[in-house]
C-alpha cells in the first residue's frame, strides 16, 4: 500500500482520508438501507422531514473525518509498526477469547457512552455545546446514526482506538464490534422497531437496547442512557423502559427513579 519512504504525515493523513472515505460509504450503505426499509415497511415515517434528514447527513460528515482520523492512526500503528493489541493470527489467543473479546468491546463503549451521555444531559451548559445537535433530531430517523456535535463525536470516536491499546482482539472481531455498532446506531434511531416483540419481551430483550428503548430517550431525555445494554440504566434506576410510541410498549422495569 503505502511506500515505506512516506513521510510519516503524509502516510498518516492518506490512511485517515482513506478511513474517513470507508466510515461515510459505511454511513449511507447502512443508513440507505434501513431508511429504504422504513420506506417499504412504514411508508410515510420521514414525510416532510428532508430539511433535518438534511442537516443529519451534514453532521454525519463531520463526523465520518472524526471516526476515520484515529481508525486511520491505530490501522497505520497496527499495519506499519506492530504497535497495538490488533491480532490477525487465529491462534493467538483460544476460540472462546474472540466471542470474550467482542463483549469486552461492547461493554467498554457501553460503559464510556452511559457515563459520558448521562454527564451531557446533567449539565445544562454541556448539553448545549455537545449534545444539542444529537438531539435537535425530533424525531430520529436512520440518518441519526452519526449526527453529533463534534466533541460529542471524539467522545465516542476515541473509544475503540483507545481500546486497541489495552484489550487484544482479532482483526475479524474488531469487524463484528464495527457492524454491531453501525446496524444499532441506525436501528435504534430509524422511528420503528425491527426485532419482534417476542425478542424485545425476552429476557435478552430486557438487557439488550433496541429502538422500543432508545426512542423513550429522544422522547424523555432523562432516561435510557446506554448505547448498547440496558445494564447501567437498571443499576442507576434510569430505565423507563419502551417508548409509549411503539408497539412493543413496556412496563418500566423496577428500581426506575420516574
Ligand atoms: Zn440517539
Ligand atoms: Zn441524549
Amino acid at each position: 500500500m503505502i511506500p515505506a519512504d512516506t513521510p510519516i504525515w503524509l502516510a498518516l493523513l492518506l490512511v485517515s482520508a482513506a478511513m474517513t472515505v470507508i466510515v461515510a460509504v459505511r454511513y449511507f450503505l447502512a443508513s440507505g438501507l434501513f431508511a429504504w426499509a422504513t420506506a417499504r415497511f412504514r411508508p410515510g415515517l420521514y414525510d416532510g422531514m428532508k430539511p433535518q434528514i438534511s442537516r443529519e447527513i451534514r453532521w454525519s460528515m463531520i463526523s465520518a473525518f472524526i471516526y476515520g482520523a484515529p481508525a486511520g492512526v491505530v490501522f497505520w500503528l497496527w499495519r506499519h509498526h506492530d504497535f497495538s493489541l490488533l491480532y490477525s493470527d487465529w491462534s493467538t489467543y483460544p476460540v472462546w477469547y474472540l466471542p470474550v473479546s467482542v463483549f469486552v468491546y461492547l461493554f467498554a463503549q457501553d460503559t464510556w457512552f452511559y457515563w459520558s451521555h448521562r454527564a451531557m444531559h446533567a449539565h445544562p451548559r454541556l448539553f448545549r455545546i455537545a449534545h444539542a445537535v444529537h438531539h435537535e433530531s425530533r424525531p430520529p430517523t436512520a440518518w441519526t446514526a452519526m449526527s453529533f456535535h463534534p466533541i460529542e463525536a471524539i467522545s465516542g470516536a476515541i473509544v475503540v482506538p483507545i481500546l486497541a491499546f489495552i484489550v487484544p482482539i482479532h482483526l475479524a472481531m474488531l469487524g463484528v464490534v464495527l457492524t454491531i455498532a453501525t446496524i444499532m446506531g441506525v436501528t435504534n434511531h430509524m422511528g420503528w422497531e425491527m426485532f419482534p416483540r417476542r425478542f424485545v419481551h425476552s429476557v435478552l430483550g430486557r438487557w439488550v437496547i433496541t429502538a422500543s428503548h432508545h426512542e423513550r430517550h429522544h422522547e424523555e431525555y432523562r432516561c435510557n442512557f446506554g448505547l448498547y445494554f440496558r445494564f447501567w440504566d437498571r443499576v442507576c434506576g434510569t430505565d423507563h423502559g419502551f417508548s409509549k410510541r411503539f408497539d412493543t410498549a413496556h412496563p418500566p422495569v423496577k428500581g426506575q427513579t420516574q
